[in-house]
């Protein structure tokens, strides 16, 4: 096979060699039922509440508030519908924000069909959600709140803290999104009175089709998933028990090394900044001074379209994305970029570069050099 150079980690990570070396054991010898009695289902329901401390530790939770879900879009939709169904005496009303992933936005749709009403907040020009927007648009019947921590698109990092202040001295829930921001930035839900929190493994180089919800202590939630009495009735399903030791390994992991890989993936990010603006006339880079995550670099790029740029650099083994890669392959626009007031050809020549822990500099000089020459060819086919 071709060698592949990777840069679309907001998109997904490969999964870190130490975690699937702890997952294995779950498909061959630990494969019993934890709900069952027996010795061997015991141990692993051992091993599973050592997964779920690891999460916690992670996100300075205790262990009973995490509930393990298929992943971000599960935890998201729990969230958003377990405490529509859940508050329905207190109100109907709800708050988002135009950016967020579809999978709380299409939620919240689905809620507005059933007789809730949606706050879909607007952003400035670099996607914040203004906390002034916010105070204004709570009134009596708010029963929710939920503004993701970190945009998938372009990596802008919203101001939760004060968010959930703002929640919390109004007595209104709040969930966050983070499953982009967790492993990025420290995460710390009692810092930021949250009482929901989503995470996805595949994000920090843990397994797909695994995450957790943080459901701060006693906060109102009806499940998403009804059958049997697993995860404290908040979640159920025999659980996934490999994925659920991936997603602890990987938290494991994310606690003690993030800060360091963190700094490599700046500094890689700087590195390719500068390359970029360099090397390409006509380059617009889509961030924030101080509030984007440490791995994303969103560019636009007049005179390209991002769908046949993504193309030529697949040819040349490079991976990437324009816009959301959950939205690749739908015609319309992104909405986060819409959002942001883009016009429609800043937003067909968007390219977002994600990323991660295995990234090395060469890669970025190679990229660097590989998007230079494409857009030269993509420039000159559309001069003619
Ligand atoms: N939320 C955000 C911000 C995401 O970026 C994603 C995935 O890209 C999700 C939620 C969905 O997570 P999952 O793929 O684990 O369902």
């Amino acid at each position: 096979m071709n060698k592949t150079y990777y840069f679309d980690n907001n998109a997904t990570t490969q999964v870190d060699k130490r975690v699937l070396q702890a997952m294995l054991p779950y498909f061959s010898e630990k494969y019993s039922n934890p709900s069952s009695i027996y010795k061997g289902a015991q141990a692993v329901r051992g091993d599973i509440d050592l997964a779920r401390k690891q999460v916690a530790e992670l996100l300075n939770a205790d262990s009973f508030e995490i509930v393990f879900t298929s992943g971000g879009t599960e935890s998201d939709n729990t969230a958003v519908k377990g405490v529509a169904s859940a508050s329905k005496e207190k109100g109907n009303h709800i708050i988002t924000s135009q950016i967020e992933h579809h999978a709380v936005l299409n939620p919240c749709k689905y809620l507005q069909l059933n007789g809730y009403d949606v706050t879909f907040l607007p952003v400035d020009r670099y996607g914040l959600v203004d906390p002034d927007d916010l105070k204004k648009a709570v009134r009596k019947g708010t029963i929710l709140i939920t503004i993701m921590y970190a945009n998938n698109e372009t990596g802008i990092i919203e101001p939760i803290e004060e968010i959930g202040k703002i929640a919390q001295e109004r007595g209104i829930y709040f969930h966050t999104d983070a499953v982009q921001a967790v492993g990025k930035v420290p995460v710390d839900v009692k810092k930021l009175n949250v009482n929901f929190l989503s995470l996805s493994a595949h994000k920090i180089y843990g397994p797909k089709g695994t995450g957790a919800l943080y459901i701060k202590n006693d906060s109102k939630c009806l499940p998403l998933i009804q059958g049997g009495h697993h995860e404290r009735h908040r979640r159920a399903g025999t659980e996934n028990v490999a994925g659920i030791i991936g997603l602890g390994k990987a938290c494991e992991i994310v606690k003690k090394e993030s800060p360091s890989y963190c700094k490599k993936i700046k500094s890689l990010r700087k590195k390719l900044k500068s390359m970029l603006l360099s090397l390409v006339p006509d380059i617009k880079i889509n961030e924030h001074p101080e509030k984007t995550l440490c791995n994303t670099l969103d560019i636009s790029i007049k005179g390209i379209q991002s769908q046949d740029a993504l193309i030529m650099f697949d040819q040349k083994g490079f991976c990437l994305s324009a816009g959301s890669a959950c939205s690749t392959g739908v015609p319309e626009p992104s909405h986060v970029l819409k959002a942001l007031n883009f016009p429609d050809d800043l937003i067909n020549g968007t390219l977002r570069i994600s990323l991660g822990k295995f990234n090395t500099e060469e890669e970025i000089t190679l990229f660097s050099n590989t998007l230079s020459q494409i857009v030269k060819k993509s420039r000159n086919n559309n001069r003619t």
